[in-house]
C-alpha cells in the first residue's frame, strides 16, 4: 500500500499503522519517512545510504519529526496537547532540505483528548508536503474522527519461525538463544532484537519467573511477605505480571491438552519440565482463576488500585505447587 502509494504519486496526507508493541509499528514509520525523502533512484528507495536515510534512521533528520508519549511512574504514557502544539508550530514551517516534512507520532492512543482534538486540525487541513504518520497498539481508543482521517495499516504479530529465522539469519542469535527468544516475542519482532542484544531483559525474567515459583511453594505467610517485598518496586510490576501472565497462559494451553502429544506453540518453551507436572496436578478451576486474577491485577495497577492489597489478592488465588 505504501509502496504503491509512492510510485503512483497517490499519497495520502495520514496513515495510522496499528499493531501489538514493538512489532515493527514506528520502523515502519521511518523507513517510509526515508522512501519519500530518499535521494536514491525510486526504484532503489529506501536506500538506506543516503544523507536523509541515514539522518532519519537515527531521529536526526531536520524535517522528519519524531513525536512520543512521556512515561508516568507506574509505565502510564501520555501524549500531551503542549507536545502536539510544538509540533504544529513546527509542522507550519517549510521544510528545510525533504521533499516532505513527516511527522510521527508514536503510540497516538496514548494522547489526551485535548491534545487528539488538538490534532484533528492538523488532519483536517494539513499544511502542503506534510505527512502524518500515527502508530497505535489500541486503535479502539483513537477518537473516530481521528482514524476516520487516517488510511489504516494494521500490522499483525509475525510466526515464531519468521521470527526466530530473522534472528538466526540477519541478527546472528545462536539457535537455541533464537527458538526461546521467538517464542517469548509473542509476534513482536522488535522485542526479540532487543532482547537479543540487551541480555538484561532475560535476567529480569527469570528473576520474574523465580518470585513466581517462590511464591507458589509458599504458604500465606510467605506469600505476603512476598506481596510486601514486590510492592516496593512498583514501576516494575506491570511487567513482572505481564510475564506470569504469560506463564499461566502457558500452563492453560498444556492443562486442555493433558494427555495429548505437546505440539503447541507456549511462549515460555524453556519452563515445560516445570509446567507440565503442573498442567497434570492443579485442577483446570485453579489454572484459570490464576490467569483471570493475574489479568486483573494488571487491569487494577493501571487503575492505581494499592499496589500491595494488589498483589496480596493475587497470591492467595495462587494454587500451592507442592501440596503437604
Ligand atoms: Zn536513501
Amino acid at each position: 500500500m505504501l509502496a504503491s502509494g509512492l510510485a503512483n504519486d497517490r499519497l495520502g496526507h495520514a496513515y495510522l499503522i496499528t499493531g501489538p508493541e514493538q512489532v515493527g509499528k514506528t520502523t515502519l514509520a521511518r523507513t517510509f519517512a526515508q522512501a519519500l525523502n530518499c535521494e536514491a533512484p525510486e526504484a532503489q528507495r529506501p536506500c538506506g545510504h543516503c544523507r536523509p536515510c541515514k539522518l532519519i534512521a537515527v531521529d536526526r533528520h531536520p524535517d522528519v519529526k519524531l513525536v512520543s508519549p512521556e512515561v508516568s511512574g507506574r509505565g502510564k504514557l501520555t501524549l500531551k496537547i503542549e507536545t502536539i502544539r510544538q509540533l504544529q508550530q513546527d509542522l507550519n514551517l517549510s521544510a528545510y532540505e525533504a521533499r516532505y516534512k513527516v511527522a510521527i507520532l508514536e503510540r497516538f492512543d496514548a494522547a489526551t483528548i485535548g491534545a487528539a482534538n488538538a490534532f484533528l486540525k492538523t488532519l483536517e487541513e494539513p499544511p502542503g508536503k506534510v505527512i502524518l504518520l500515527l502508530t497505535a497498539t489500541d486503535a479502539d481508543m483513537l477518537l473516530p474522527t481521528i482514524s476516520s482521517r487516517c488510511r489504516t495499516l494494521n500490522l499483525r504479530p509475525l510466526s515464531p519461525d519468521l521470527i526466530e529465522q530473522s534472528l538466526a539469519t540477519r541478527w546472528r542469535v545462536p539457535a537455541e538463544k533464537a527458538t526461546l527468544l521467538a517464542h517469548l516475542a509473542d509476534g513482536r519482532l522488535g522485542w526479540a532484537v532487543q532482547a537479543a542484544q540487551d541480555d538484561t531483559i532475560l535476567q529480569t525474567r527469570a528473576e520474574q519467573l523465580a518470585h513466581l515459583h517462590d511464591a507458589l511453594a509458599g504458604r500465606r505467610a510467605h506469600r505476603f511477605a512476598l506481596a510486601d517485598k514486590l510492592a516496593r518496586k512498583p514501576e516494575t510490576l506491570p511487567d513482572l505480571l505481564k510475564t506470569w501472565l504469560s506463564w499461566w497462559r502457558d500452563l492453560t494451553l498444556l492443562n486442555q491438552r493433558r494427555g495429548q502429544p505437546v505440539n503447541l506453540i507456549l511462549s515460555n518453551v524453556d519452563e515445560v519440565e516445570r509446567l507440565e507436572p503442573l498442567a497434570a496436578t492443579w485442577t483446570e478451576q485453579q489454572i484459570t482463576a490464576s490467569l483471570n486474577q493475574t489479568n486483573a491485577a494488571l487491569w487494577q495497577l493501571e487503575r492505581n488500585a494499592n499496589t500491595r492489597l494488589v498483589l496480596e489478592n493475587l497470591l492467595l488465588v495462587y494454587p500451592l505447587s507442592q501440596p503437604a
